[in-house]
């Protein structure tokens, strides 16, 4: 009876895993989604620490350490969601990813050293008595654990500047030959003497975290929330061996459903700049390399425009598209833009903003920033709409945007981002930048957009250029 309620709790994670996900991919009820989610983990996680038992009847018992992990782990966890800024998210994302892939590893390191006291007096070598499949999966979780782990926290310090972008020349060989020695070990393990399995056991563990390392350290700095979105499929995947160890049906459907999300983000944020996993992967995009070998450099005059005249181009147009980028979220000006909007609304003007799939720096970052400021769903266009809604724009205010309206992407072959489709902004009657300075964005390249006859530059930071832009339109 005990089991079958346990059962139950197991469904209802998965089925709330499954809606919570879905509901995830629209900002309209993606918080709930969340919750969901959060809630139907919460009822399998508390249905295995008092429902599980064993074959033999043995439930869990010492709470003390349970309760202990749960308690500091909330409180950690959720200091640092609430103290975390919208542009430090990728790498707390990283930073948590990074403890599902320990987590992983260690499941596995715990069984390994189940079956090592079971078998290691009785037999010659583990491949005696261990069916192959119980080991496979016990060593896959262990690497790909641990290879998720090490990977992330890489990944983590490059975000936060603690870790610096670091390749020499035939980096990618000795990364594949590191993960050659991963694979055999893991092997050797299996047939070696069961006496001193553990010793091998452990080196393949260790040398699972040397590659997570040497996996991440030569990739662009720029390049790592693609690469957080595939570590992250890893730790799903790497969960999903965890729940075949302990037929834990939940734990095999969460970690299967976020192997499969992690997947398919990064297959999307791949297409969405217009490149493949290999080039992101061994690409040394956005590091130093890259910006020396960028596309063409043109340079040339813009002109300048001030905050009076860009007041009134946009309280006298018919039809105004703000396209949001990474400067607005770092310049937090999304509640300001959103008080412009309203006033040209209320002036007659129609407003609606641009959303490229990768402005920002995380996926649907444009969409987070703004639904915090209240933006109504329906003023976002995606990129394919807007760029037909171009034609008949009166003036684009481009907020702290850049390499996602870089015409580069469709004009110089040589560009590190050409192909990418971009938002085609130049298609309207006038286009007014907003940024500090002439400097480059994440690409490292410049833009020709900005010395276009048809752009003016407003430079200073988002936030005060639209406090000023609201007064000064206020006041017409
Ligand atoms: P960019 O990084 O290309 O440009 C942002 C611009 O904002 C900069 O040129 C900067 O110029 C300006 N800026 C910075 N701070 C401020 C501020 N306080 N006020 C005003 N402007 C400011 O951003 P985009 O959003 O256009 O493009 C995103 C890039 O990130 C793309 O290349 C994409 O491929 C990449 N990327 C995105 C991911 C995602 O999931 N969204 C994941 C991985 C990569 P200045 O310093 O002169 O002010």
């Amino acid at each position: 009876m005990q089991l079958d309620i346990l059962t139950v709790c197991y469904l209802i994670g998965s089925v709330t895993f499954i809606l919570g996900l879905k509901m995830l991919s629209n900002p309209a009820t993606a918080r709930k989604g969340n919750l969901i989610a959060a809630g139907g983990m919460g009822i399998a996680i508390f249905g295995t620490i008092f429902l599980y038992q064993t074959d033999n009847g043995k439930g869990l018992h010492n709470y003390v350490w349970i309760f202990s992990g749960l308690i500091i782990g909330s409180i950690i966890g959720t200091l640092a969601a609430k103290k975390v800024k919208m542009t430090s998210m990728p790498e707390m994302v990283s930073l948590f990813n990074g403890m599902g892939g320990a987590c992983a590893a260690l499941i596995s390191a715990v069984e390994f050293d189940h079956v090592y006291r079971e078998f290691r007096l009785d037999t010659n070598s583990f491949a005696d008595s261990v069916p192959f499949v119980h080991y496979f999966t016990i060593s896959a979780g262990a690497i790909i654990g641990g290879i998720s782990f090490a990977g992330s926290i890489i990944a983590w310090g490059k975000l936060n500047g603690r870790i610096k972008d670091f390749s020499f020349n035939g980096q990618h060989i000795l990364n594949l030959l590191v993960l050659g020695f991963v694979l055999s070990i893991a092997g050797f393990t299996y047939w070696s003497h069961a006496s001193i399995t553990n010793i091998w056991f452990l080196i393949t563990l260790l040398s699972a975290f040397v590659y997570g390392v040497l996996f991440v350290l030569p990739i662009g700095g720029a390049d790592m929330p693609v690469v957080i979105s595939l570590l992250n499929s890893f730790t799903g995947i790497a969960a999903a061996f965890g729940g075949f160890l302990y037929n834990n049906k939940v734990m095999l459907t969460g970690g299967i459903l976020v192997g499969a999300a992690g997947t398919l983000l990064t297959m999307l944020m791949c297409k969405a700049m217009n490149r493949s996993l290999m080039n992101v992967l061994i690409g040394s995009f956005g590091t130093k390399n890259a910006k020396a070998t960028v596309g063409k450099q043109q340079g040339g005059n813009y002109k300048e425009i001030t905050i009076n005249d860009t007041a009134t181009c946009m309280a006298y147009a018919n039809k105004v598209m703000i396209v949001p980028g990474y400067g607005l979220a770092v310049a937090q000006a999304q509640h300001v833009c959103h008080e412009l909007e309203k006033i040209l609304d209320e002036k007659g003007v129609q407003v609606s903003y641009a959303i490229h799939p990768v402005a920002g720096r995380m996926p649907g970052h444009m969409n987070v920033l703004l639904a915090e400021a209240d933006v109504s769903y329906d003023k976002l266009l995606e990129m394919e709409q807007a760029n037909d809604e171009f034609k008949t724009t009166d003036v684009v205010l481009i907020l702290g945007a850049n390499d996602v309206v870089n015409p580069a992407a469709k004009s110089d072959a040589a560009s590190p981002i050409y192909g990418m489709p971009i938002l085609e902004v130049e298609l309207a009657k006038s286009v007014i930048v907003n940024k500090r300075s002439m400097k480059p964005g994440y690409a490292g390249i410049e833009n020709d957009l900005f010395f276009q006859p048809k752009t003016s530059m407003l430079f200073g930071d988002a936030k005060k250029v639209l406090q000023q832009l609201v007064s000064e339109i206020k006041n017409l």
